[in-house]
């Protein structure tokens, strides 16, 4: 994770009507000869340029805003004493579930672009606001709807396993029974890439998620999980042993989670904006998960409750200041590992000949500054799939050609 590969004097060519990356190296060896003649030169002298970030940990579909509750927690009030008096995840599930798709596509299409504008090129994207099928399924087609329009991958993830709604409080089989069922539909219906699970004491055990796993495994669904967040449920190991794709949180993960995620090949992703913006104070121990072998990836965790966040480069320098990553170590876990994360790095994460032309500009001289510059918009060109989508620091029409 501290080798990027760093290329001074470098140059990329880009294919924009296939979308792709013809030539990443230096100038020096920059096929001019086959270049078309109506190549356009984009200059980025003195200024990074490198892979878009790949945010792999999202909860982009939402309905309803909790601002308020951002300022009670801040004045101290509890999430408990929130939740008692109506607010919390159920507050976003009933928003969600009366939203039409329309509206709840519309406010997931603006934060997509504002994710754009801070320099993230493919996104993940959970349901789990729905909790129940109908609404589920609405999400899961947002996504779908999204990944269609939007010029950058938007990967889809059922999490109907998010937490037990208030209805099936007495009754979790029945809740479990329609988790499962809902897993083999969305496989049928071609809306869910993957499946998540919550494991926590509010949310589900690991017997629970162990079976929604097995009907995942049964309906062709990657594993990934929330888990470990609070404290060392062993549940980090567990998913390992289960082959998850990603294991997320971790800021509770103890030594027997770190050594079987170092053996293991989960991808750890961290998300310092959810211990930051929930102000618990406990972040993951990434500097021990690192030295130990993990592989390490970060993400934003956007969602309403806990992580109003879009900026990757916001998520790395928590990620230095609160969990002790190395500049190397943020932009690995930021860009290739994340790439892992959604079993997607042959596609996108690095900059190589055949990958996506998702290739941002970054305005400073040294990639160390990505970091440094914190909660500053520092991203000059965002690329993806050969288009510009930010050009000289503003917005452009997707569908403008480079
Ligand atoms: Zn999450």
């Amino acid at each position: 994770m501290s080798k990027l590969g760093l290329i001074e004097q470098g140059a990329v060519a880009i294919d924009s009507v296939q979308g792709t990356i013809v030539f990443a190296g230096p100038v020096s060896a920059l096929p001019r000869d086959q270049l078309a003649p109506s190549c356009r030169l984009v200059d980025a002298s003195g200024k990074v340029v490198m892979p878009g970030f790949v945010d792999s940990h999202t909860h982009l579909v939402f309905a309803g805003t909790r601002a308020d509750e951002f300022y009670r927690r801040a004045r101290g009030e509890t999430y408990q004493e929130i939740a008692r008096g109506g607010g919390g995840i159920i507050k976003t599930v009933q928003a969600t579930r009366q939203a039409t798709e329309d509206e709840l596509y519309a406010s997931a299409v603006g934060r997509l672009w504002q994710l754009y504008s801070n320099g993230t090129t493919a996104v993940e994207s959970k349901s789990g606001y729905g909790l129940e099928r109908d609404t589920e399924l609405k999400c899961l087609r947002v996504n779908r709807r999204l990944a269609q329009d939007s010029p950058g991958l938007v990967f889809s993830t059922l999490m109907a396993a998010h937490v037990v709604p208030p209805e099936y409080t007495e009754r979790r089989g029945a809740y479990l029974e329609l988790v499962r069922d809902l897993t083999g539909e969305v496989t049928a219906l071609g809306v869910a890439d993957f499946h998540d699970v919550f494991v926590d004491p509010l949310a589900f055990t690991v017997d629970e998620a162990a079976q929604i796993s097995s009907q995942g495994r049964w309906a062709g669904l990657r594993l990934k999980l929330h888990a470990d967040e609070f404290g060392d449920d062993g549940t980090a190991a567990w998913g390992v042993a289960e082959n998850a794709l990603s294991i997320d949180h971790l800021a509770g993960i103890g030594d027997g989670g770190i050594a079987a995620m170092a053996a293991g090949e989960s991808v750890a992703t961290l998300l310092p904006a959810t211990m930051f913006f929930s102000r618990t104070g406990m972040f993951a121990p990434a500097r021990r998960m690192i030295d130990a072998g993990c592989p390490v990836a970060l993400a934003t965790d956007l969602n309403p409750g806990s992580s109003l966040v879009y900026s990757m480069p916001f998520v790395m320098s928590l990620a230095v200041l609160h969990m002790g990553m190395s500049a190397e170590e943020c932009i690995c876990a930021s860009t290739i590992n994340a790439a892992y994360a959604l079993d997607a790095a042959g596609q996108i994460g690095s900059l190589e000949a055949g990958k996506r032309a998702d290739v941002i500009v970054v305005d400073v001289p040294d990639y160390e500054e990505i970091a440094y510059h914190v909660g500053a918009d520092l991203i000059r060109d965002s690329i993806i799939a050969g288009k510009f989508v930010k050009r000289d620091g503003r917005m452009v029409p997707a569908n403008s050609n480079i």
